[in-house]
């Protein structure tokens, strides 16, 4: 590509809100076959809220939020956060926890009162040999309507669980459908559970799920889909994306998102407008053919 192509593809960029890093991503957009979203963030407008509270056999669910407050008081995710304000909207109030740990992609875990409590996801419950007390059919249910599912367990036992739905962004379901319109493969990739992914991805219009994938193991997607041929854009927001923006033939940050997610990018959206990943890869395409 020549310098000055470039410059005028970047120029015209920044007018729409895109910003283009260099010259090479304009040159894989051309042979671009398929762009994959991240769920949290990216997708959904990453603010969830607690939307049910189940509590198992024998207890209530204010003792359940009770529990899990305690526990995610000390996490930063943002499930964690959407259940703490939860919990102060009630007026409840953390109790102290010893050996707190964060299990990334899973939950947290930690002593309350000297009781080991457990809370995450249904793949955690499964992990630690958790008695599910039934709640497993109503984690189905509501992971049906793309909610996200986080289970609370003590001593061995799921004493209830906490839904949580994060609403997809406006723009999400016409970005989708400019993308397959114009030829494109287009999937969802996300640490939360298969079902509530495929609910939100039928909502949107995206028929590749890869969902339950760990934070570690999102670049290994990417390289997965590349070495069956496909060349791969990636739009992410979130630290845990940075790797696989960087594996990705062209990583797209949304502007909203972390410094992290930016820096590994090779193009930023400014607004968290998804339409702007189409008209990213349009603009990248017109200006290949000026250079042409
Ligand atoms: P995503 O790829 O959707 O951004 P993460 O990899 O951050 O998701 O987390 C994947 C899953 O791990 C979440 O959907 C949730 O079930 C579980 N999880 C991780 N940390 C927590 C936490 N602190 N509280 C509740 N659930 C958690
Ligand atoms: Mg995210």
């Amino acid at each position: 590509a020549t310098p000055t192509a470039v410059m005028v593809g970047t120029g015209l960029g920044a007018e729409h809100g895109i910003l283009i890093k260099g010259g090479e991503s304009l040159e894989k957009a051309y042979r671009l076959t398929s762009v994959v979203f991240d769920k949290t963030g990216t997708l959904t407008r990453g603010e969830p809220e607690v939307t049910d509270i189940l509590a198992a056999e024998g207890t209530v669910p204010e003792r359940v939020l009770q529990t899990a407050i305690s526990l995610e008081s000390r996490s930063e995710h943002p499930l964690a956060q959407a259940i703490v304000v939860r919990g102060r909207s009630e007026g409840l109030a953390p109790l102290a926890v010893e050996h707190f740990e964060a299990l990334s992609g899973l939950g947290t875990r930690a002593l309350i009162g000297g009781k080991s409590c457990l809370l995450g996801n249904l793949r955690l419950m499964h992990q630690e040999r958790m008695d599910l007390q039934g709640l497993d059919r109503r984690v189905a249910d509501l992971a049906g309507q793309g909610k996200t599912c986080v289970l609370v367990a003590e001593e061995g036992r799921v004493t209830g669980l906490i839904a949580l739905s994060d609403v997809p962004r406006e723009s999400a379901k016409e970005a989708v459908a400019e993308l397959k319109a114009s030829g494109l493969r287009v999937a969802m990739i996300t640490g939360d559970n298969l079902n509530t992914a495929s609910a939100i991805g039928r909502q949107l219009g995206i028929d590749q799920i890869l969902a339950e994938v760990m934070p570690g193991d999102k670049a290994r997607e990417i390289r997965r889909l590349q070495q069956e041929g496909q060349i791969v854009a990636m739009v992410g927001d979130g630290i845990n994306d940075a790797p696989a923006l960087t594996s990705a033939d062209i990583g797209i940050a949304i502007g909203a998102g972390t410094d992290v997610a930016i820096e590994a990018s090779d193009i930023t959206l400014m607004t968290g407008d998804l339409r702007a990943v189409p008209r990213a890869i349009r603009l990248s395409l017109e200006t290949m053919k000026v250079i042409r």
